[in-house]
């Protein structure tokens, strides 16, 4: 196992710290055993700039100079390794720069691509929020984001048009209330994944919180996680709605026949490019132990995970490679030191049954209501008044989910159908259709430098269409839109996936438009871990077909079905 000391930007802060275990190694023998620079086999040196660039300063660092340098100086003053590299260990990304189209992604350089502005992703693990949080999210969106806000599949909330000069204001404003930024982006461990009805859902086999809690605590923004090969995304809910099938590591409730509710764990799961479900190793943790063992799985990806290429970084890799048992026992001997308890495997439940979205009677009589904002797409004037709107339903308990929707705990029966009414009156629906409600898109061209294509607004206009054309449609289909392969909204797991990219229309221009993957979806049932969506191989559809097309597919599908049959069966 590496140490502490022995690990590259530890030597590199610290001054006691003790020399690198490279230091001695001659040249040509790093280059001859260099590998997949893994640093449990003493490769150390870095195999390409990212690498170099976190070796140089720890990402953590940076806090310090936009502290005390780039936010009175400005944006021209930021070192170019900060600016690309560590500001994302705070959350922040360089936004697109507008007017630049899809065609050009590819071939520009970074700073031709760069605003001046950023990106921020405010972390909110478990998507726990309390009123006085959603309210300053609120706040710093209205004062300093332009009213911009996007709820995102991993339970965060992004805001744009962030100016550096701002930055420290807004964290005073954020860490205020309790909220944080740190780890957001970057090779660290991301914001937890938790269920938005834990401690409150009747159907929970236990409540994550206090594992996710610890987790934070003693983890997150520590040295320890600070250099990943890449990032590291966690999931740990007593149901299953926190998409554990592609996290690197997912807690999943289970209850052991001898030992009683735990959690059974998934690791080596992620979509992008390469897709691969997470791995169960087939062992029972309980809950107390959940930060241990979710620190040696984030060890042996530290020590272990491949650092040469980064689209091969990331822990599916390595698990592909050695497959769970051979993690399991490494687990075990080199990290925990002792063995874990064998369990079965959770129940399955259906993915669109774990969205939240309607109204629902919580284990203590109170209700949640989860309602569905277009395409996670909410601004700030929008989240005081969820705020408001949840105070006066009694409730001090908001939730952001994993599908980009968000959740008020705790309303008294009495107050429901009042609150039901408010919150439509914003357009953020508690019934929606199942488009609305099961539309997800990514960032896209507006502000990712990778997009390809625009996502939100046409994935909006979509909703509206597919609502107009087909009304009586009640199948749940998941559609995804995407604005490159990145699969930042889950491509592959949808029954109708949207890979944005340049296509020929029949004129033969080239246009914004979709690669389609048809049939994705999460294990239908014990026997199958789930499959992602076929690439229709030359089935491309323009961004202005895309209505047209969804309709003929969905026709199609009413056409030929059984009765109860699901679109992904
Ligand atoms: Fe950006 Fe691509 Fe992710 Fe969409 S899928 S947010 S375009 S990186």
């Amino acid at each position: 196992m590496t140490t502490a000391e022995s690990r590259p930007n530890a030597s590199a802060q610290d001054p006691g710290a003790a020399p690198r275990r490279t230091a001695s190694v001659k040249s040509h023998q790093i280059h001859r055993h260099r590998g997949e620079g893994q640093w449990a086999k003493g490769h150390f040196t870095p195999l390409n700039g990212n690498e170099q660039v976190k070796k140089d300063d720890d990402g953590l660092n940076v806090r310090a100079r936009i502290e005390n340098i780039y936010a009175h100086r400005g944006f021209d003053s930021i070192d170019g390794a900060d600016l690309r590299g560590r500001m994302r260990w705070w959350g922040l990304y360089t936004q697109r720069r507008p007017g630049i189209d899809g065609g050009r992604t590819a071939v520009l350089e970074p700073e031709e691509l760069d605003d001046k502005y950023f990106m921020l992703r405010v972390r909110i693990d478990g998507g726990r929020l309390t009123l006085a949080q959603l309210r300053a999210i609120a706040t710093v969106s209205t004062d300093y984001a332009r009213g911009t806000a996007d709820i995102t599949d991993r339970q965060n909330i992004q805001l744009h048009w962030i100016r550096i000069e701002d930055v420290p204001t807004i964290w005073k404003i954020l860490e205020g209330v309790g909220l944080s930024t740190t780890e957001a982006c970057g090779d660290v461990p991301r914001v937890i994944l938790g269920s938005p009805v834990a401690g409150v859902s009747k159907d929970e086999i236990l409540d994550g919180t206090p594992a996710i809690e610890a987790i934070n605590e003693r983890f997150i923004g520590s040295r320890e996680f600070s250099n990943l090969p890449r990032k590291f995304k966690t999931a740990i809910s007593g149901l299953q709605d926190v998409v554990h099938e592609a996290n690197d590591i997912s807690f999943v409730g289970v209850v052991h026949p001898e030992h009683g509710p735990g959690f059974d764990l998934w690791v080596g799961g992620g979509l992008s490019t390469n897709p691969q479900f997470a791995k169960r190793l087939g062992a029972w943790i309980p809950l107390a132990e959940v930060p241990e063992v979710w620190a040696g799985v984030a060890g042996i990806f530290r020590d272990y995970g491949y650092r040469r290429l980064r689209n091969r970084a990331r822990l599916k890799f390595l698990m592909a490679d050695w497959g769970p048992a051979r993690f399991r026992e490494v687990l075990e001997t080199e990290y925990l030191k002792r063995g874990l308890i064998d369990g079965p495997a959770p129940a399955f439940v259906p993915p669109t049954e774990r969205d939240h979205v309607g109204v629902h009677e919580q284990k203590d009589g109170n209700f949640y209501v989860g309602f569905a904002p277009r395409v996670g797409r909410v601004d700030g004037p929008t989240l005081a008044k969820i705020a408001d709107l949840a105070e006066a339903a009694g409730s001090e308990r908001i939730r952001t989910t994993a599908d980009q929707k968000m959740l008020i705990l705790d309303v008294p029966r009495d107050r429901v159908e009042p609150l039901v009414e408010a919150l439509a009156a914003l357009d953020l629906q508690v019934r929606p259709s199942v488009f609305r409600r099961h539309t997800m898109a990514c960032t896209g061209i507006e502000f990712c430098k990778l997009a390809i294509v625009e996502t939100k607004a046409l994935a909006s206009d979509v909703i509206d269409e597919l609502e107009k054309r087909l009304p009586d449609f009640d199948t749940p289909v998941t559609v995804n839109v995407n604005g490159c392969p990145n699969s930042c909204a889950r491509i592959q797991t949808a029954d109708i996936g949207l890979k944005g990219q340049l296509v020929r229309n029949k004129d033969g221009e080239q246009v914004e438009g979709f690669q389609v993957h048809l049939g994705g979806h999460f294990g239908s049932d014990l026997d199958d871990e789930g499959s992602f969506g076929r690439k229709v191989r030359g089935l491309k559809v323009t961004a202005s077909e895309l209505p047209d097309y969804i309709e003929r597919v969905l026709k199609n599908f009413q056409a030929g079905r059984h009765e109860g049959e699901s679109f992904a069966q």
